[in-house]
């Protein structure tokens, strides 16, 4: 019998006729015909509220005593779910996840998931039972209880499908599905029928707090169709599929996402040499700091700047620790900026099409919002602009990209044209599945890839205003130049330089159109063809935030410089001298053996 994972979010279980109308979708599925799996998460703001109780007794409370805490708010849900589903005449039994055997390691609040046994549940499903698993939590091997992260229960519900080999999981939620950005700042937001993984994942970390990112990686890599929809009682619309399909093709872009809570921190003058990235973000990880974007530009004589973004709650104490080792390496000043935020568009075509960031760039010059560091990946491209603008820059965004619009024609991404979202079919076997599955949630690499195809033209001296880097971009658009990897961060003295990676074969092209252009803006341009860019692909490239650091240790040992960097949820990017390729391809190969997909 097929079975069916339906996830309740906190809205959806928020009182007891919500919790009423959840059992019924789920005793409903079962007439259906289903075995039906569903995880619940706390009912409400009940996380918020336990987080806020325990900061009132102790400001840093030990985390084994938070997740203790945070884990009875899906434990009061799952209670009440299975009352509900016995008074509504069906049977149903709630599991903790230390009762699923739900095993996670000890990193208590932010937990990863190593395995699952589906005996149990199994059982209780044969016996015509709803199971009602609790969402976000977990316990490690000295059966504590751990939580997966906030928001961490739509990763159990993902999970769960995932070694059950269920059919589909559906997450129901207080919205209609994914849209192309939050509707709750943004009227104009649609929702998507369907958008692919891929997409999904940098959305998701990006900002699109509508799902955990973590739930996106397992689905990918098991193969889950993942089913986005509204919990409402008088709504059955199908909402939005997350799969290997994406939702156009005849626009570049799909999504747009914000985040407030980042500030900036740039180290002026790095010496470019071997070693210092490593040196500074190895210091970071050693405190727990995680680093969201980071940028990297080659910098003139010599010194490179570094920027990167950290949450701003973990500011002071990164900048605590990045100052001394500044001093060590010999490295400039540190600045930072505690009122940014980022903007970042989404979308598949991207990779294909020239032209996008001139757009992005452009719209936001025309609303007068200044560009203080730009990162990109073949899917993406980041943004940080000044917190005050951010809805402005959103807004700005999402209307130069009609994201409001429907897209006219859907395509398969990876396979034949034709199949709709809602046939998909989880196509791996259970037995594969469950082959996996032992350290679930463990770095998954699929692949290290080189590229030598790319030459590198920087700009610098810039004055740093509104409109430069639309100018630039536009000038390389309007020449159909593919512009691949582009990185931005604000120098010393107010300037800006920007980096831009573009087929060799118009690298002149590309120089020869821009020196005009910032010859009269008071800067300069300058040109490398022999580069190689170096990618490590793969699932959880963000959210382990070892990878990077991997990266830049491998790069480091071998003795190459990195000049540019950039990173997004499922890649990260270094450019190193052509010269150094060979090497640096194989430290890279032999850095992440371990991890690597076969
Ligand atoms: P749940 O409690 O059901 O897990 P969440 O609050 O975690 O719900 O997620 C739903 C919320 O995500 C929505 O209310 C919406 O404001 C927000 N959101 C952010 N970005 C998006 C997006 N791109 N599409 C849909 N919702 C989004
Ligand atoms: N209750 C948890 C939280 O609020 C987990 C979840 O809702 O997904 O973060
Ligand atoms: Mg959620």
């Amino acid at each position: 019998m097929s079975i069916i994972v339906q996830k309740f979010g906190g809205t959806s279980v928020a009182d007891s006729e919500k919790i009423l109308a959840a059992a019924r979708k789920a005793i409903r599925a079962q007439k259906d015909g289903h075995q039906v799996v569903m995880v619940v998460s706390a009912m409400g703001k009940n996380t918020d509220m336990l987080m806020s109780l325990a900061a009132e007794i102790n400001p840093t409370p030990p985390e084994r005593e938070l997740d203790m805490l945070l884990s009875t708010g899906e434990q009061v849900s799952v209670a009440l779910m299975a009352m509900a589903v016995h008074a509504l005449g069906a049977n149903a039994v709630s599991l903790t996840g230390g009762q699923i055997g739900i095993r996670t390691d000890s990193s208590h609040t932010r937990a990863r998931i190593q395995s699952i046994s589906t005996e149990r549940i199994r059982c209780l499903l044969d016996d015509g039972n709803i199971v009602i698993a609790a969402g976000f939590q977990g316990i490690d091997e000295n059966f504590d209880i751990t939580t997966l992260g906030r928001g961490g229960s739509d990763t159990t519900a993902v999970a769960l499908a995932a070694v059950l080999g269920a059919e589909a999981c559906e997450i129901y939620t207080d919205v209609d599905g994914v849209f192309t950005t939050d509707p709750r700042m943004l009227a104009d937001a649609r929702k998507m029928d369907q958008v692919s993984h891929d997409e999904m994942l940098e959305l998701a970390s990006l900002g699109a707090g509508v799902m955990h990112s973590r739930s996106i990686e397992f689905g990918k890599k098991f193969n889950v169709p993942i089913h986005v929809r509204n919990s409402g009682v008088f709504t059955d619309d199908p909402g939005t599929m997350i799969g290997s399909v994406g939702e156009r093709m005849d626009r570049a872009v799909s999504g747009a996402a914000l985040t407030r809570q980042e500030s900036r921190i740039t180290i002026g003058d790095v010496p470019d040499q071997p070693g210092m990235t490593h040196a500074i973000f190895s210091r970071l990880a050693e405190e727990n700091i995680t680093v969201d974007m980071i940028v990297q530009n080659i910098g003139a004589e010599g010194r490179a700047n570094v920027s990167f973004t950290v949450l701003t709650g973990d500011l002071d104490k990164s900048l605590r620790v990045v100052k001394p080792v500044v001093s060590q390496l010999g490295a400039g000043k540190v600045s930072h900026d505690q009122q940014v935020a980022k903007v970042s568009i989404v979308g598949l075509g991207m990779a294909t099409q020239t032209g996008v960031a001139d757009r992005m760039f452009r719209a936001l010059a025309a609303a007068g919002i200044n560009i203080e560091a730009i990162t990109t990946s073949q899917i993406k491209i980041s943004v940080l602009i000044a917190r005050d603008q951010a809805l402005n820059a959103l807004k700005a965004v999402h209307q130069e990209f009609e994201l409001d619009i429907a897209p006219s024609a859907r395509m398969q991404f990876g396979g034949g044209e034709g199949e709709s979202a809602a046939t998909i079919k989880n196509p791996v076997s259970p037995i594969d599945v469950v082959s996996r599955l032992q350290h679930m949630e463990d770095l998954t690499i699929e692949s290290i890839s080189r590229d030598d195809s790319q030459a590198r033209v920087t700009i610098d001296q810039v004055p740093d205003h509104p409109g430069i880097a639309a100018q630039v971009f536009e000038a390389i658009a309007a020449e159909e130049i593919l512009a691949d990897m582009i990185v931005q961060s604000v120098g010393e003295e107010e300037c800006a330089s920007v980096s831009v990676t573009v087929p060799r074969a118009d690298v002149q092209r590309t120089v020869a159109l821009l020196e005009d252009l910032i010859t009269q803006m008071g800067g300069r341009v300058t040109a490398e063809g022999e580069i190689t860019i170096l990618t490590v692909t793969g699932i959880g490239v963000r959210s382990h935030t070892g990878v990077a650091i991997r990266m830049f240790r491998a790069l480091s040992g071998a003795g190459i410089n990195i000049e540019m960097i950039n990173t997004s949820e499922v890649r990260v990017n270094v450019v190193v001298a052509a010269e150094n390729a060979e090497n640096a391809y194989e430290a890279l190969q032999q850095a992440f053996a371990d991890v690597l997909e076969s």
